[in-house]
């Protein structure tokens, strides 16, 4: 996020340096302004509204074993101790509350697109070369709005694993796209609600078993027929739009994962 990036540099510098111009960047105010959005308040258990909801997208990789951050824009007991596991994924005091601290650790991970900073749009959209978010059952934006709730618990999932680079390798796919490459006919991928996914540093048991804590209800890896050569993750519980049943399904023999 480049204004806090810039305003945390001119801390640092100034800090550097003794005088009263620190006096001056130091009362500074927290970040704000950021370029996808601001959030205007400290939420915490009870509080409901948009910002609320903008919040759960965010911390919904946090979910907890087999859980799922419900993106209803109410802060309830499980939007709570998702935030609590993000805050003590980044170091900062686990309290369920995002304030200050929290926001500003979002804007630091937060491109002013709205894609975590380790993920992007071009990393998820539309698999078979020709990019873009149609062609799929549902409308571009609500296939990239799910694209985005996607990335934020990859964004998750690569921290849980130590920060290592995680490669997508199949996103979006419209409905002839998911033809051509053999797709379930009712998958995931359909609704940007996937991810196909490999890394040079971890292992796709460890990326499987992971995942399992990051709020993806849908993951097939080794051991589970074609997929052997990556991981498959997807949020299938919460898809209403789909023809599945809306249950966590697990494979991944090979891992221990079911
Ligand atoms: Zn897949």
């Amino acid at each position: 996020m480049r204004v806090n990036t810039l305003k945390r540099a001119a801390v640092a510098f100034a800090l550097a340096l003794p005088g009263a111009a620190v006096a001056t960047v130091v009362a500074a105010p927290a970040a704000h302004a950021d370029g996808c959005y601001t959030w205007p308040r400290t939420l915490s258990q009870g509080r409901s509204g948009e910002d609320v909801r903008q919040l759960q997208i965010r911390v919904a990789g946090w979910a907890g074993y087999a859980g799922v951050v419900r993106i209803d824009g109410r802060y309830g007991p499980e939007t709570a101790a998702a935030v609590k596991r993000f805050q003590s994924a980044y170091g900062l005091r686990a309290d369920g509350v995002a304030g200050p601290q929290t926001f500003a650790k979002i804007y630091d991970l937060q491109d002013d697109d709205c894609t975590p900073k380790h993920f992007s749009y071009s990393e998820l959209d539309n698999g078979c070369g020709k990019g873009g978010w149609s062609g799929g059952p549902l409308s571009s934006s609500a296939t990239r709005e799910n694209a985005v709730r996607t990335m934020w618990k990859l964004e998750a999932l690569r921290r849980s694993l130590g920060d290592k680079p995680l490669y997508v390798s199949s996103g979006f796919r419209s409905i002839a796209c998911n033809k051509q490459v053999g797709g379930a006919s009712d998958s995931q991928h359909l609704y940007g609600n996937a991810a196909d996914l490999t890394s040079r540093d971890r292992t796709l048991c460890e990326i499987a078993r992971s995942a399992r804590d990051q709020g993806f209800s849908g993951i097939y890896g080794p051991g589970y027929p074609d997929h052997d050569d990556h991981a498959h993750v997807d949020s299938r519980r919460e898809n209403t739009r789909d023809k599945t049943a809306n249950t966590t399904d697990w494979s991944a023999p090979d891992c221990a994962v079911d």
